[in-house]
């Protein structure tokens, strides 16, 4: 019986340039700035020395970290073929903590599974698609010469236009104040209307219920996409969102902080959302992600895969019920966050979209990517073992 024989776990750190952070730890433009974004990557080698690995993108912060490295030694000696088992103890684990630390292990298990089989991640899901179409999701706004104001807005989501893209989300100043998101929306809203969907994030930094109403009335008349989590108690509280979600037309687009499958299931019985969020290395892996997109299915919703990289790829091309893809996150002179970390024509910079507004989805075995790890070797600043 195949077994895993070691978890290793690589941390380093990627620099980004123009990019500063503000109080709150929300990335911003800072003109000349180079930022040092600390991440991992997970290898599980197999005492027959298969390797599946995974490197998250926005999903390698510490609290991912600090549940991956809880979990590792737990999973040596297991069947990595037993993907849903695994996926099942760590749930139990992990209660304390949504789960979130078993993402990363079970798409390294994915990437493995795909390797020995000789097929792509996508094929063994099942496959819908292969290409697709994605929005530019903007880093927040900021007050630095960078997204300051509707015009850089505008600039940025015509260069993405440009390109190709056909959907573009907003994420908004960080200081809560409604009346400048309003600005914004509006002439957003004026100028890209019938051209572009739009998308509006505020990162739950509106205060009050009553500045939310006027963000949701603005959206509703610039014809907004979707909103996602506009104030603070959205997205925490079902009946919060339900309130809003019954006085306007503009859907909502929610679960992004829910963690877990069966809250999830019963946000969306309680009539909370319109788009179920999920993310492969927030919400307990490839598996995780897909439960949520079928349970999302079985009530007639789309699921929003959030953020990007080759497992949000694998997972959106087998989900019929999704619209977009999210390219995040990207900002002026900013062309991605992510890290720089494959040797393959894989990217998720702002530039790698198709003339079609589309990413492709990785062919190759696994997730169909090759890690660069000369640069992460280079770059390292940790490495914890289990075996
Ligand atoms: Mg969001």
């Amino acid at each position: 019986m195949s077994k895993i024989e070691k978890v290793d776990i690589v941390e380093y750190q990627y620099p980004v340039e123009h990019l500063g952070v503000d109080s709150k730890g929300n990335r911003i433009y800072e003109a000349g700035a180079k930022a040092r974004i600390s991440n991992f990557v997970v290898a599980i080698t197999t005492n027959e020395g298969a390797i599946g690995e995974f490197a998250p993108g926005l999903g390698g912060k510490l609290p991912h970290l600090g549940q991956v490295l809880q979990v590792a030694p737990l999973v040596v000696g297991r069947n990595p073929a037993h993907r849903e088992g695994i996926y099942n103890d760590l749930k139990k684990v992990l209660r304390h903590f949504g789960g979130v630390g078993a993402s990363h292990i079970d798409c390294a298990l994915w990437d493995l599974a795909g390797k020995r089989a000789g097929l792509s991640v996508a094929e063994m899901l099942g496959g819908y698609r292969d290409r697709l179409p994605t929005y530019a999701s903007a880093i927040h706004a900021d007050d630095n010469g960078g997204l300051d104001s509707p015009e850089a807005f505008i600039d940025l989501a015509e260069e993405c236009f440009e390109l190709g893209y056909r959907a573009f989300k907003i994420h908004g100043w960080t200081d809560g104040d409604a009346d400048r998101e309003i600005e914004n929306i509006e002439a957003m809203g004026t100028r890209f209307g019938g051209r572009m969907a739009l998308m509006l994030d505020l990162g739950s930094e509106i205060l009050t219920y009553a500045d939310t109403l006027k963000v949701y009335a603005a959206c509703d008349e610039a014809g907004f996409y979707w909103i996602e989590d506009p104030y603070r108690d959205c997205g925490m509280s079902q009946n919060a969102q339900r309130m809003l979600r019954e006085k306007f037309k503009t859907p909502v687009c929610a679960l992004e902080h829910i963690r877990g499958l069966e809250p999830k299931a019963d946000w969306i019985a309680a009539g909370t959302t319109d788009f179920v969020r999920a993310d492969p290395e927030y919400d307990m892996g490839v598996s995780g992600t897909m439960k949520t997109a079928h349970l999302a299915e079985a009530f007639g919703l789309d699921c929003e895969i959030h953020s990007a990289g080759p497992a949000h790829r694998a997972c959106m091309s087998a989900i019929r019920n999704s619209n977009f893809y999210e390219l995040a996150l990207v900002g002026p002179q900013i062309p991605t966050i992510l890290p720089p970390i494959y040797t393959n024509d894989y990217s998720d910079r702002l530039d790698a979209v198709g003339k079609d507004g589309c990413f492709p989805v990785p062919e190759g075995p696994g997730l169909g990517v090759t890690l660069d790890w000369d640069f992460i070797e280079r770059n390292k600043t940790s490495h914890h073992e289990f075996q």
